[in-house]
């Protein structure tokens, strides 16, 4: 590992160089570090700001400080019982460890679990733009079928992203220009030609909470993970579906894929398949080949697609049952 200077920042009012990285959990970048896959010469650790709490909004959301460890958040009474989606997904991340040192700003954050990323001995167009994507015509069993480019096809590893997705999530940031608040839909950027900026943040901009909207009574959601083991794995696939069901009828539905996708994947096209209709099993395969129709498969991760289509078809079954 490189050296590098440690500062503790006092307030939300710290700025960033590009040279410099906040340091929360520490679960991605301090394995990163040691990996010298990031090699900061400043690190400001941010544990002593104010923002370690879970708090009711005044519409009947709920505000989730970026300190709050994921534990914390996955057993918090009101996300147990109102966004279940949320604490199943966080649940079912890492392990008890890490969980414990997680943050929901560092969650949103954490960089790609791709093999040639994480090895300085390869090539790799999101950390060094222009070297190359060796993952294209290498072994890509885990990378995405939805969302990449001839430049990156690396998947974003979070659980607690794709339920936030489909949550509708808002994220809350502070930077040298003032406060803004990102739709979580908009946060995340797919690679194109620019793989090495993943999300919408400026570099001096740090996130300081995130909103959950109030969800309609009577909604119900999950998440569902599939994976090469029962624990400490990540996703090949996930859903995280949050569905308002009047009658047989479903009215609202959010969907959301992880394992799949190079961001977070909202999938649109299979929500407007189910709104209005039916809560039966050929709705449901229906939704789930729309999600799945611009799916790209590469040499080794075709399998994503069918895995994906059963995360669907099984999370929209369980939810609506
Ligand atoms: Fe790098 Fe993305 Fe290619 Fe992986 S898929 S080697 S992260 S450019």
């Amino acid at each position: 590992m490189q050296a590098f200077r440690y500062t503790q920042a006092k307030t939300v009012d710290v700025a960033l160089d590009p040279g410099q990285r906040f340091l929360a959990g520490g679960t991605t970048l301090v394995d990163l570090m040691k990996l010298n896959v990031e090699t900061p010469h400043s690190v400001v650790d941010i544990n002593l700001l104010p923002l370690d709490r879970v708090e009711p909004t005044p519409d009947g959301g709920l505000k989730v400080g970026a300190l709050v460890r994921n534990s914390d958040l996955a057993n918090h009474a009101d996300v147990k019982a109102r966004y279940t989606v949320l604490s199943e997904a966080l649940l079912s991340g890492a392990s008890p460890q890490l969980r414990n040192m997680a943050t929901t700003g560092g969650n949103l954050l954490q960089r790609t679990r791709c093999y040639y990323y994480r090895d300085i001995n390869y090539a790799c167009n999101k950390r060094e733009p222009g070297s190359g994507c060796p993952a294209q015509d290498g072994f890509n069993r885990i990378h995405a079928v939805l969302g990449g480019s001839d430049q990156c096809v690396a998947t974003h590893p979070s659980d607690m992203a794709v339920a936030m997705m489909a949550l509708e999530a808002v994220v809350h940031a502070k930077g040298a220009k003032g406060e803004r608040q990102i739709a979580l839909e908009n946060f995340y950027l797919t690679p194109g030609t620019t793989p090495d900026k993943e999300n919408v943040l400026e570099p001096d901009e740090l996130i300081t909470y995130v909103t959950l909207p109030r969800l309609a009574a009577g909604t119900r959601s999950h998440y569902l993970k599939l994976r090469d083991r029962a624990q400490y794995e990540f996703a090949l696939a996930s859903a995280a579906v949050v569905v308002q069901v009047e009658g047989s009828r479903i009215r609202r539905v959010r969907i959301a894929l992880g394992g799949v996708g190079t961001k977070p994947w909202r999938s649109k096209e299979a929500e407007a398949v189910l709104e209005g209709k039916p809560a039966h099993t050929k709705n449901f395969e229906a939704a789930a080949a729309a999600a799945m129709r611009g799916a790209k498969p590469l040499k080794y991760n075709g399998f994503k697609i069918e895995l994906a289509k059963q995360a669907i078809v099984r999370t929209l079954s369980m939810v609506t049952a």
